[in-house]
């Protein structure tokens, strides 16, 4: 590799890292001389036109330094030894431990979730929402999320992450994109219109072009993803004068950004669907062959405010005066009392005497085909004729 080739790949270098952290392109080449060892680019130049040369493992060095986010709050304080903590922390994090406790970190589509034994919590895309920790452990058990230090410590794997995901992301977007030029426009990533203000379609607000840059095209008001985005009022009668400028708070790179601590574990919401499933599911138990199965599964079923069952059966499917015990025993689990009637409507298929006799469905369907055929009208006649 010639010299001059070696300074081109590292400035092809810089301008991908500069793009791909939304920093300006000399900040990037100045990184990227303190990766080097100079304390700024232009000083790298100079060693390198007194014979300095970059070493095979340097350049190997700055690719992989260039492939790794850029924290915003480090960058801002300028503290290499802390970067350099940081990255080697995120260079080890698809599996670890914090403290006692075994985690994974994984990205699923653009949103990063770190996950252990009863917890999880999720980073979202959009750098306006808050991050969601959900605990899935039984209230006795001990949850290592609900301690400050180790959630501290998980939070902040995830939000690299979630930074290294959104600079990947940034990368596939044009530069203006991420980068207000001097008059605060921006170019919307996917339609590719220029403006220098905004509005969300989704909140009717306002945004400005750094606003929308900085929270990588996600509304900062309420979240809306950049296809909700326009450079014009939609549905506005005022011509966008409506719409109110969005709150900045709440945007990328806040020092402690609020979280959401749900319990995961399952909930039971035992509404009329699921009360009328199980009855069903027991009306089944009960059925001693293939008619009261059609019966259970024909039964009208439905569910009062006053704690209260109603079971319908049909007469031709369900022997009348046959408790279904196992309804029953459901319903008195459920707290609910049950009303049980007879009632006569239009069965499915004729001769339901059939299915007394048959000992699967697949026989009762045989020999109801064979009924049809046998005594029954044609199809055909009977679709002309109506
Ligand atoms: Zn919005």
């Amino acid at each position: 590799m010639t010299e001059i080739k070696e300074f081109r790949r590292l400035k092809a270098l810089a301008k991908r890292y500069a793009r791909a952290n939304r920093i300006a392109q000399h900040e990037a080449l100045d990184l990227i001389a303190g990766e080097l060892g100079f304390p700024h680019w232009t000083k790298l130049i100079a060693a390198g036109k007194k014979g300095w040369q970059i070493e095979t493992e340097q350049m190997a060095g700055v690719e992989a330094f260039v492939k790794r986010p850029l924290p915003a709050a480090t960058f801002q304080s300028g503290d290499p030894e802390a970067m350099n903590r940081r990255f080697a922390y995120l260079e080890q994090a698809e599996h670890g431990m914090i403290g006692d406790h075994a985690y994974r970190l994984q990205q699923v589509f653009h949103d990063v979730i770190i996950a252990g034994e009863g917890w999880s919590i999720r980073v979202p895309e959009n750098p306006g929402a808050p991050p969601i920790v959900e605990t899935f452990t039984d209230r006795d058990a001990e949850c290592p999320v609900l301690n400050p230090e180790f959630l501290q410590t998980a939070l902040s794997l995830a939000r690299n992450r979630a930074l290294q995901a959104r600079a990947g992301l940034a990368t596939d977007w044009p530069r203006r994109s991420t980068k207000p030029d001097l008059s605060g426009v921006v170019r919307h990533p996917l339609s590719h219109s220029e403006s220098d203000v905004w509005f969300c379609l989704h909140c009717d607000g306002k945004i400005t072009g750094a606003q929308i840059a900085e929270n990588l095209w996600h509304c900062p008001g309420c979240g809306a993803s950049p296809l909700d985005i326009f450079d014009t009022p939609l549905c506005s009668d005022d011509d966008g004068k409506s719409f109110l400028p969005v709150k900045t708070e709440g945007t990328a790179d806040r020092d402690e950004p609020d979280f959401r601590i749900v319990d995961g574990r399952p909930k039971l919401d035992l509404n009329e669907e699921k009360i009328i499933l199980l009855i069903r599911s027991a009306l089944l138990d009960d059925a001693t062959n293939i008619s009261e199965k059609l019966g259970a599964l024909q039964a009208e079923i439905s569910v009062d405010d006053e704690n209260g069952v109603w079971i319908a059966l049909e007469e031709d499917l369900w022997p009348a005066g046959k408790e279904p015990v196992q309804a029953l025993a459901v319903a008195e689990l459920l707290g609910l009392e049950v009303e049980l009637e007879s009632s006569w409507s239009t069965i499915p298929f004729a001769w339901p005497g059939l299915g007394e006799i048959a000992s699967s469905t697949s026989e009762y369907t045989q020999m109801m085909l064979d009924v049809y055929a046998q005594y029954g009208g044609s199809p055909d006649r009977k679709a002309k004729a109506s």
